[in-house]
Parts: structure tokens; sequence; C-alpha cells
């Protein structure tokens, strides 16, 4: 099936908020976590690239968060799309999804890796046995907090939720957590072993998140993630 593109906006230098619309379907069934591949002949060959809808499910649109590589082979296409433009994708797809809605859970993002959790988040919230959820998220700047308002005005609804960014390359007079996603793990977990970590950026990251956890005796069925690279 197609996807058209309906709109963008910038979110930060080399990162866009995509909203396509997926004309061949009424309702674009998917749950949150999920992606979708879109594929282009580009150059003569087929290039496929999944990308993590960054949505709630709403008729058949949806949402991506995407950071252009300049010299990348395919996001570079797709931040040259203009609205009525349209790639080649198929149906959402991909295990990245919440396993135990009832079950407290830590989501753990760097850059473009936020785009599941913005689906995720209010789901598992809204569950009507939802436990305490912590998102730490890692960027370089305070301009690339992307969705912060929206995880911010999510935190000020439900008590439950934590919303925890952290630069890497923070200005002097940035007030709140700085350093790695690694190093705020300790903090968000506490003494706790019973919850669930989800995990999603480049591999680099998502290995040494996944290491410490193990070092700190998490099970594997504890630990869901999706690697970008
Ligand atoms: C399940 C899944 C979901 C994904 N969801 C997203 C998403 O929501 N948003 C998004 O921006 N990307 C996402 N990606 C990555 C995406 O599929 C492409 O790999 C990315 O757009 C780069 O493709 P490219 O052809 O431009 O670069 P390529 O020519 O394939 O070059 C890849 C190189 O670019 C670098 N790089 C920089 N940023 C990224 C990045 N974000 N992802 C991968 N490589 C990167 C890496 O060093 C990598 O070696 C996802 C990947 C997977 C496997």
């Amino acid at each position: 099936m197609r996807a058209v593109l309906v709109e963008t906006r910038d979110l930060a230098p080399e990162v866009r908020h995509f909203v396509f619309a997926a004309p061949d379907v009424p309702e674009l069934h998917f749950k949150p976590g999920q992606f979708v591949s879109f594929s282009e002949m580009l150059g003569g060959k087929k290039i496929i690239r999944p990308y993590s809808i960054a949505s709630l499910p709403s008729g058949n649109r949806f949402e991506l968060c995407l950071n252009r590589v300049p010299e990348g082979h395919f996001s570079p296409h797709l931040f040259a799309m203009k609205p009525g433009d349209s790639v080649e994708m198929t149906q959402p797809l991909g295990f990245f999804v919440i396993r135990n809605p009832q079950k407290p859970a830590i989501f753990v993002a760097t850059g473009t890796g936020i785009a599941p959790f913005r689906s995720m988040a209010p789901g598992y919230l809204d569950h009507p046995e939802a436990k305490d959820l912590t998102l730490i998220f890692g960027v370089r700047y305070e301009n690339s907090i992307y969705y912060g308002s929206e995880f911010e005005a999510l935190a000020a609804k439900h008590s439950n939720f934590r919303f925890w960014p952290t630069l890497s390359r923070p200005d002097p007079s940035w007030p709140g957590r700085h350093g790695h996603v690694q190093l705020h793990l300790l903090e968000a977990i506490g003494d706790r072993r019973d919850l669930d970590v989800y995990i999603c950026g480049m591999k680099a990251m998502v290995d040494d998140v996944r290491a410490i956890l193990k070092e700190m005796g998490f099970d594997r069925k504890q630990i869901v993630f999706e690697k970008y690279d």
C-alpha cells in the first residue's frame, strides 16, 4: 500500500515529525510500538527501511519521528518529500509492544528512539491497572527534547508517570538531568526488580543498557528492546 505525506513539522535540527495517511485502507491497525517499512527504488536499487509509529491508532493516519542521516541512503529521500508525495509501505509489524500493562515499567530512549514511546506511553497510562512508569529520554541539547511539552502534560495528568529528559551536552544554564541515559537507570529502578524495561535507540546504547540490567539481575523477559541500526 502507499503512504501519502500529509504534513511535516521540524522538531530539531535534522529531526522532523511526519504525518502520513494510508488511503488504501480506512483504518491502519497497529499496536503502539510497532513500525511500518517504507521502500523505494533509489539509484536503481530497492531500499527498505523500517520506522516506528509515533502516534496512537487514528483512522488511516500515522505519524513518524525521523532524523536525517546526511549520507544515508533513504532518510534524505523522506526529508525531500512534499505534502501529497507518496512512498510504498508495509502493514505495521513488530514485537516492540507493551507486554505486561499491569507491571511497573521504565522506558529508555535516545534521539528518535522516542518515537514508539510517544505511542506507547498514553495507552500504558490509561490502562485501568497501570502502575508506575518512568521515561528516561536522552538527547544532546535542550532544543532536541522532542515532544517534551507533550510528555510534561502527560506527567501532569498521571501522577504515576515520571518524565526524565537528560542532556549529554547541556548548556551551563540547564537545570535538569545531564549525562547519558545509563547514568539515571539506577535511580529510576532503585531496589525494584519487578518491573519491565523497554529500550529504543541506537545499538550501542541499547546493548549498554541491557548489559547494566543483566548485571543488576534482570531476567531477559523483563527487557524489551528495539535497535535502530
Ligand atoms: C524497527 C526499526 C524502527 C526504526 N524506527 C526509526 C524511527 O522511528 N526514526 C528514525 O529516524 N529511524 C528509525 N529507524 C532507522 C531507519 O530504519 C533507518 O535506518 C534510518 O532512517 C537511516 O537510514 P538511511 O538509509 O538514511 O541510512 P543508511 O544509509 O542505512 O546509514 C545508516 C547509518 O546511519 C547512522 N544513523 C544515524 N541515525 C540513525 C537512525 N535514527 N537509525 C539508524 N541509523 C542511523 C548509523 O550510523 C547507521 O550506520 C528504525 C529502524 C528499525 C530497525
